[in-house]
This record gives structure tokens, C-alpha cells and sequence, in this order.
């Protein structure tokens, strides 16, 4: 049994794939089930509304929107933002056009990485003739 801090209450307990111990991981439960069914029945409430109504830090149900672990109501459009740009966005961390430029970098890196990988590799081989596979980069 491997032993874990709940990093709740300090608690030890055997480690689970949860943070909490098993109590504060029911407790954690109750709170996102109550700001959950909050924003079921009032939709249009405010960020600020719904932490007050429900006792929960902002961050922390903003952070229930990013993991996907509750839908983004009318009330709450606007609180989460683009990490790139700023503009409001209904999910994830990126709005789309910055998600695809995002994407489009991240090609463009790996085929310049790939081209400057088999330049290496014939320039290797060519040295290395005799040991083949034994070249150093
Ligand atoms: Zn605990
Ligand atoms: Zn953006």
C-alpha cells in the first residue's frame, strides 16, 4: 500500500488516482455536484453569483469549464478568456483561430525539426561510413 497526503486536510491515506482522501474526495463531489445543479437552475447567473450561491472560489469553477466537467452557461460567457488572445471563449484554452494558428506552428516546428533531423543523419553517414549506426551527434 503506498501512502498519500490528501492535499485537503493532510489526511495520509493509500493512495487512490485521487488527490483527496476519501473523504475529502466525497466532499470535493458534493461541492462540484452543488455548483453544478446551481448552474442548471440558474443559467444565467454571474461567475460571481454562482460562487457566492455556492460558497465555491471562482477559480475553481472556472476550472470545472476548462476540464469539461461542466457546460459554460449564458451567465458565464465572457468570464473564460482566450490564454492567447484574451477574447472570450465558451471551452477549452484557446479560442479557434488561436487553437489553429497554435497548430499551425506546431507543424511548421516539427517539419523544420524533421529537415534539420535528416541533414544529420546523411552528413553521419556519409563520415561514418565504416560504423554504420555508431555515429555521435
Ligand atoms: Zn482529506
Ligand atoms: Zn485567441
Amino acid at each position: 500500500m503506498e501512502a498519500a497526503n490528501c492535499i485537503k486536510c493532510g489526511k495520509v491515506f493509500a493512495r487512490t488516482s485521487s488527490m483527496f482522501c476519501p473523504a475529502c474526495e466525497k466532499a470535493e463531489e458534493e461541492i462540484f455536484e452543488n455548483v453544478r445543479k446551481y448552474l442548471t437552475d440558474n443559467p444565467d447567473s454571474t461567475l460571481d453569483e454562482v460562487s457566492e450561491a455556492t460558497e465555491v472560489p471562482p477559480k475553481k469553477i472556472l476550472k470545472y469549464i476548462k476540464d469539461g466537467r461542466i457546460t459554460i452557461t449564458h451567465g458565464l460567457v465572457g468570464e473564460l478568456k482566450c490564454a492567447k488572445c484574451g477574447k472570450p471563449i465558451k471551452e477549452g484554452r484557446f479560442c479557434a483561430k488561436c487553437a489553429l494558428n497554435i497548430q499551425q506552428e506546431v507543424v511548421e516546428l516539427f517539419d523544420k525539426r524533421s529537415d534539420v533531423g535528416m541533414h544529420t543523419f546523411k552528413k553521419e553517414e556519409k563520415k561514418d561510413g565504416q560504423k554504420p549506426g555508431a555515429g555521435k551527434r
